[in-house]
This record gives C-alpha cells, sequence and structure tokens, in this order.
C-alpha cells in the first residue's frame, strides 16, 4: 500500500471515520454514463439533475487533482428525539456537513489539516460534495448502492460520505463483503408513498417526499401529491427504514450536539408560531436546504400535514395561519378551512 495512502487511512479511523479509501481520479470516468442513465430513465429528472451536473465537470475546476480520497461517516450512533423521529429525516438531523460544533465537523478540517501536512493540495467542498460522491464510494470498495438509490456499508445506509480533491497519486481500494439485495426484495419500492422510487436503482427525484419538503414543493396547495406525505415535514426516511439492510444497525445512544434544545421548538405544534430570527438563528443554519426567508415552506408543510392528520385539536392552528404574512400561507390555511369548513 501507498505510504502516504496508509498514513490518511490510519488518520481517519483515528479521527472517527468508519472507512476511508482511495481512487485515482480516472476511476470517475464511468460516473458520467451512469448520470445521463438516470435522466434517460427518468426524463422528467432532467431539471432537478441539471444543477449536480457541476459533478461531472471537477476536473475542469481542479485540474491539479490527481486523486479523491472518500470516507464514511456513520450517524446511527445518535439517538433521535421523539418528537421529530418520523417527522424529519435523520441525515438532516444528524447533519454534520456544515455544523461547526460537531466532532465531525471538527475532524474533518483536521484530516483535511493533516492532509496538507503531508505536502498535499486539497479541495473539497463539505456542503454539496466535490465529486458523484456514491460512485467514488463504489470503486473505493468501501460498500454497495442498493436498490433504494442509497449507499450501505456495514452500518446500513446511516452515513454520510465525503470526498477531498487531492494533488498526489495514490490508491488504496478495499473490497466489499457485502451481499447485494436478497432477489425478490421490493420493500423500499412498494413502501414509498409517491412512487418516486419507481424502479430498482432509479428515481424522479421530482416525486421524492425529500425533495417536495425542501428544495421543491413551491406550491403545494396545488401538488396531487402532497396528500401522500404521510408524517414527513422536512425530508423522508421510509425507503430506508423498511429495507432489511437497516434492521438492527440503528445505534442511537449518544446525544447528538443541541438537537435536544431544538425538539421542543421544530415540532408540528410549535413551527406555526416560530419567530423569524430564531428560525434564522437556529433552525436554517442546521436544515440549510431551506433559505432564511423560507420558514413560510416549514410552515406550509406543517399545514400540509395537519390537513393530511386532520383533528379537532388543530383547528385553532390551522385557523390563525389564515392570518399569517406569508402568502403561501395564507393561502393554505384558507383552502384547509374552506375544504374542512372551519368559520
Ligand atoms: S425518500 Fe421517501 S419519497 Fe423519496 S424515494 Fe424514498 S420512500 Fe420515496
Ligand atoms: S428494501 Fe430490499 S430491495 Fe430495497 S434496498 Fe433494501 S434490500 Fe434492497
Amino acid at each position: 500500500m501507498d505510504k502516504k495512502a496508509q498514513l490518511i487511512h490510519k488518520k481517519a479511523l483515528e479521527l472517527g471515520y468508519e472507512k476511508c479509501g482511495i481512487i485515482p481520479v480516472e476511476m470517475m470516468s464511468g460516473y458520467e454514463e451512469k448520470f445521463h442513465e438516470r435522466t434517460q430513465k427518468i426524463p422528467g429528472s432532467q431539471p432537478f439533475y441539471q444543477g449536480q451536473e457541476r459533478l461531472l465537470k471537477f476536473k475542469e475546476e481542479y485540474p491539479w487533482a490527481k486523486s479523491i480520497v472518500i470516507l464514511v461517516k456513520p450517524y446511527s450512533k445518535y439517538e433521535v428525539p421523539e418528537s421529530l423521529n418520523g417527522h424529519i429525516a435523520k441525515h438532516y438531523l444528524m447533519d454534520t456537513r456544515v455544523n461547526e460544533s460537531t466532532t465531525e465537523f471538527q475532524n474533518s478540517i483536521l484530516l483535511e489539516q493533516y492532509m496538507q501536512e503531508l505536502g498535499m493540495r486539497t479541495a473539497v467542498n463539505r456542503k454539496f460534495g466535490i465529486v458523484g460522491v456514491r460512485w467514488a464510494a463504489l470503486q473505493a470498495g468501501l460498500g454497495i448502492i442498493r436498490r433504494n438509490n442509497f449507499f450501505y456499508t456495514e452500518s446500513g445506509s446511516w452515513i454520510g460520505l465525503e470526498a477531498f480533491l487531492v494533488d498526489c497519486e495514490m490508491e488504496l481500494i478495499e473490497e466489499t463483503k457485502l451481499k447485494p439485495c436478497p432477489p425478490n426484495c421490493d420493500r423500499c419500492m412498494k413502501a414509498c408513498p409517491t412512487q418516486s422510487l419507481c424502479e430498482a436503482y432509479a428515481m424522479n427525484p421530482l416525486k421524492c417526499v425529500s425533495f417536495l419538503t425542501t428544495f421543491g414543493g413551491r406550491d403545494l396547495l396545488n401538488e396531487p401529491l402532497a396528500a401522500e406525505f404521510g408524517d414527513w415535514i422536512y425530508g423522508c426516511d421510509i425507503c430506508q427504514d423498511v429495507c432489511p439492510m437497516n434492521h438492527g444497525t440503528w445505534g442511537g445512544t449518544e446525544k447528538f450536539p443541541k438537537l435536544e434544545e431544538l425538539a421542543d421548538v421544530v415540532t408540528i405544534e410549535n413551527i406555526l408560531n416560530i419567530d423569524e430570527e430564531i428560525y434564522k438563528e437556529k433552525i436554517q443554519p442546521k436544515f440549510f436546504y431551506l433559505a432564511p426567508d423560507e420558514l413560510w415552506k416549514w410552515q406550509v408543510n406543517v399545514l400540509n400535514y395537519m390537513n393530511n392528520h386532520f383533528d379537532q385539536t388543530y383547528i385553532s392552528a390551522i385557523s390563525e395561519a389564515r392570518n399569517s404574512k406569508y402568502p403561501k400561507v395564507k393561502e393554505m390555511a384558507a383552502a384547509i378551512c374552506l375544504k374542512r369548513e372551519i368559520s
């Protein structure tokens, strides 16, 4: 094994990463074909993937890059607060990509510094990735992609992937021992509430609850799929929760930094009352898929939940939301009042 690769691998494991692989940038050549295959299979998904085309062009922006260091960060050791369980996807609750108060974020900085001390030039995009991370992790033999499109290691799919570009030629490839999905299993596809996961290894991201409750779904009132969101208000874990390959993989014993204090704030009951300044200061930096001026989107998602799970206890909250300063919240609340005959 390459000496520098060995040192990076050792350091990464010491810092708490589950796995570390290193591939030459040339091993990303098959990614472009895979990328286009997705839009060919689901033509409607093109607008979604357009925003990710930058991942195909990393060599233009970083012509000096020779290798990709790809790392696995598990998050299943953290406790999920009861009030948020099943409403906000676990990856977003335990998101360490930009959260400086987490050990994972600090360790990512330390690892980058370490590689620089070894004399390497590095580049990383911690928020949205610098290359197609699942493809890179697959090439490095760190795990497999299952029919629900998630990347799995021995920790199941409850992991984040992080990639660094480096200017040093190295290679450190593992051989995964994970078995593929059982031949007849289609639990994830059957469980998907919007048929976003319409076939194995494919999906229509524009129909995914995760997309529709975050970047997308800007007109939920006229979105037929909004009735199918179930309990979710930000993200969706269904196709991972039902997967037998995830059974027994959630440890959930450690507290995630500052999550407890949010658990009482970002609840179904409270979101409609959240003060805009509190949202900007405490909520948005963590759940950054919605912008600082998009508290209204959280509130619309909650109104949609209240409509789908209509109960007498929600009447006053829905009724009051008709006076919201946000037009989309007002509009949604008024439509529910009309439908439910709330005066
Ligand atoms: S995250 Fe939810 S909506 Fe999206 S594909 Fe999985 S089950 Fe379907
Ligand atoms: S639910 Fe079954 S088919 Fe879907 S990813 Fe898990 S094992 Fe594979």
